[in-house]
């Protein structure tokens, strides 16, 4: 089987949750299996092998699961970009759009050195608009953006899109 097929396997469809109308894609059987998971990063890490990365951003909070295993692949840092409040020590923010209403992320000052090239990853892109507000934040802290990498992508939603302005390198495993 390959990799697609065996992500696809893996991930299950949960409808309704966390709220009606929402076909939630788990993909915490994909974590079962270790080989899977190893699988799962060096795929990531593939088209950014020759690229420089100078660290890992992983979104909250399933974005920290292979973030951190991406990140220690690239044998470089893992930062951590928290919902408003979650962070302990100094931090910058950026508010967005959601559907209803808005959302804020953070990062902690001094989480990017100015220069860095940041590879930006969350577990699955929907829209968009948390991984372009991922991108300001680390264009706020003078960073830049190496890329996106995503297990999944919701393909009918567009998210690539709002993410072009930052980076042409947007690499997804499996698309719905
Ligand atoms: P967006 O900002 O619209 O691209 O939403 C991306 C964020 O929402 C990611 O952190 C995802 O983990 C989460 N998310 C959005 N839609 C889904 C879905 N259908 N299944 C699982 N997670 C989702």
């Amino acid at each position: 089987m390959s990799l697609q097929e065996r992500l696809k396997s893996a991930i299950r469809d949960i409808p309704d949750f966390p709220k009606p109308g929402i076909l939630f894609k788990d993909i915490t059987p994909v974590l079962k299996d270790m080989h899977l998971c190893n699988d799962l990063v060096n795929a990531m890490h593939r088209p950014f092998a020759h690229r420089k990365v100078d660290c890992v951003a992983g979104i909250e909070s399933r974005g920290f699961l292979f973030g951190v295993m991406l990140a220690k692949k690239f044998n470089v840092p893992f930062v951590p970009i928290r919902k408003h409040g979650k962070l302990p020590y100094k931090t910058i923010s950026y508010k967005y759009n959601l559907e209803y209403g808005s959302a804020i992320i953070e990062a902690h000052v001094d989480a990017i050195k100015p220069g860095d090239h940041v590879l930006i990853h969350d577990d699955l892109l929907a829209t968009g608009g948390t991984a372009a507000a991922a991108a300001e934040l680390v264009k706020m802290l003078d960073g830049h953006v190496a890329g996106f990498a995503f297990v999944v992508n919701l393909e009918f939603l567009n998210g690539k899109e709002p993410l072009k302005k930052h980076s042409d390198h947007i690499i997804s495993l499996i698309d719905y």
